[in-house]
């Protein structure tokens, strides 16, 4: 029984969420391989075999690779998929666009978003925003395996001696193809991978006070920006900033959450935070069910107050 796990990467290094889908690969009872496909991608391939826990990385390059387009990667997971019992990908975008690929031509279903695994073909996945959780039993031959990164620790990133063997690349798919990419630039921490986040609601009520209040606290914490779907489509903060259960799924060491009530589709995304607190005016409000430290006052005041405290 091996797994792979499928390296989420920018050709030179590593993106955390493969550390935590090891872990995951790991707790599935055998060997575990990373696949590193990508163009010129050989750093990312040395980085791949220092992780803790993998006994081989393979290294598939080409020039297909270089632009992650999900047709050719996933024709490069299928053309070694044969040696595996579980092909496991972070829940990411990426992850996501490749494993239902991989899934349907290996005709298994595919079992999304795990949060733990209880034994090799049996899993626990959230369902209704996280309410419930499903224990799943697959009888496929090969498990298809998207990981909640949230769910798993991440495995240590060095400290492993993974043998790296090269296979060859696959060829333009011919499918899709590459024309231009808009990246958001900030110095801010990514918000998946950010220890702190700080984030806003409807209650701050522009775009204006958004930035006027919240900034200077994320910049004071050299934490990320996260927001409410509310505040997302008020326009008071930009999509990528949305947290929930159709925005990103977060757990960082401490969530600061203002002026956002709680709702279900939010705590969905946050709840795994490892200390929430929560600042709203409203003592009733669902986001203290969930806070460690709640404080109920008006935003506008606590938190300047809270960034000339810091
Ligand atoms: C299918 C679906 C998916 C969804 N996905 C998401 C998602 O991914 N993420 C998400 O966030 N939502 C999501 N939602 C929306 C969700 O249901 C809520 O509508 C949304 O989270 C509410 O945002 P909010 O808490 O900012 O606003 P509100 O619910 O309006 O809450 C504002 C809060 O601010 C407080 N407040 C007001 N003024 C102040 C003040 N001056 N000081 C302090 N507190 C104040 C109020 O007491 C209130 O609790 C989804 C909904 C659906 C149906």
């Amino acid at each position: 029984m091996t797994a792979l796990v499928i390296a989420e990467h920018d050709h030179a290094s590593i993106k955390p969420a493969t550390l935590n889908t090891v872990t995951a690969a790991l707790a599935c009872g055998g060997d575990v391989h990373i696949l590193v496909a990508g163009a010129n991608a050989a750093e990312a391939a040395k980085a791949a075999a220092q992780i803790a826990g993998v006994s081989k990385v393979i290294a598939a390059d080409s020039a297909s690779l270089a632009e992650n387009l999900a047709e050719n990667v996933a024709a490069q997971v299928l053309a070694i998929a044969g040696n595996y019992s579980h092909i496991l990908f972070p829940s990411t975008a990426n992850g996501k666009n490749v494993a239902p690929r991989v899934a349907a031509k290996l005709d298994v279903a595919q079992i999304s978003d795990i949060t733990k695994v209880d034994s090799p073909d049996t899993f626990e996945r959230p369902i209704y925003a996280g309410n419930a959780i499903a224990t799943v039993q697959s009888t496929d031959a090969t498990k298809v395996i998207t990981v909640r990164t949230t769910g798993f620790d991440a495995a240590a990133a060095t400290g492993g001696s993974a043998t790296v063997e090269t296979a060859e690349g696959v060829a333009d798919s011919g499918k899709s193809a590459f024309v231009g990419r808009e990246v958001t630039k900030s110095d801010r921490p990514e918000l998946t991978a950010a220890k702190i986040i700080v984030s806003g609601g409807r209650a701050l009520g522009s775009a204006e006070k958004f930035t006027e209040v919240m900034t200077p606290l994320a910049d004071k914490l050299n934490a990320g920006l996260g927001a409410s779907r509310a505040a997302v489509d008020a326009g008071y903060a930009p999509n990528d900033w949305q947290v929930g259960q159709t925005g990103k799924i977060v757990a960082p060491q401490l969530y600061i959450a203002a002026g956002i009530s709680g709702a279900i589709q939010h705590l969905a995304g946050m709840k795994d935070s490892k200390v929430i607190v929560a600042i709203n005016k409203d003592e009733e409000a669902p986001i203290f069910s969930v806070a460690d430290y709640g404080l109920v006052a008006d935003l506008f005041t606590a938190v300047p107050e809270l960034v000339k405290a810091l």
